[in-house]
């Protein structure tokens, strides 16, 4: 189990650069998805929404926002979740005992989602009964600031990350023209570049 640091704001260009994941509002009236991606690249991410829609991992679940009772359409409407293994919700680490009462009540099994509990407690945890006396939380949100809000989770509960692809390998190519020799330069794909390097191809650059 590999712990994970991160953060969530309402103003993107608040939070800390160098940490594992950042949140992200992908709907409503703080939408930062683009402007969260654009100052912390090739990161992981966290999608939250105040209400259900569509390609959003977690459900904000507070006053002002979603209710227990979307739970069960948001998790259905998520079944598959961008960043997360699962969709979930965020709540205050004393409703997730009721949210997960209404999750049970519409047949939905607690491995099928995640919490994202908040329990401002100041010291990073993940809420369990053995840690902090809450039931079992995937991602906690343990402290909260002006600017931002400090989260906690595990590798696990992210897809694998994309691996990017190899830069291709720049050759310059040559051949006999009509007027004498011609050279251009490529661009190669490196597993092209493999193969012809070992038929004895040499770059000369
Ligand atoms: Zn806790």
């Amino acid at each position: 189990m590999t712990l994970l640091h991160g953060q969530d704001s309402i103003q993107a260009s608040k939070m800390t650069h160098g940490l594992d994941f950042y949140c992200y509002y992908g709907a409503g009236s703080f939408q930062n998805a683009a402007q969260v991606a654009q100052l912390f690249p090739d990161k992981r991410y966290v999608g939250i929404s105040p209400f259900v829609t569509a390609g959003i991992d977690i459900l904000d679940v507070e006053k002002g926002d979603s209710i227990n009772a979307d739970i069960p359409n948001h998790l259905r409407t998520n079944a598959k979740a961008p960043n997360l293994v699962l969709p979930g919700f965020y709540t205050s680490a004393s409703n997730v005992a009721a949210a997960n009462a209404v999750c049970a009540g519409n047949g939905i099994a607690r491995n099928k989602y995640l919490v994202f509990s908040a329990h401002w407690t100041g010291t990073p945890h993940i809420c369990a009964p053995s840690v902090c006396g809450y039931p079992q939380a995937d991602l906690t949100q343990y402290a909260s600031n002006a600017d931002y809000d400090s989260d906690q989770t595990t590798q696990e509960v992210f897809h694998p990350m994309a691996t990017p692809d190899p830069k291709p390998v720049t050759a310059i190519v040559m051949w006999a023209g009509t007027d004498g020799p011609v050279a251009r330069k490529v661009e190669i794909p490196t597993a092209l570049w493999a193969q012809l390097s070992a038929l004895g191809w040499k770059n000369p650059m």
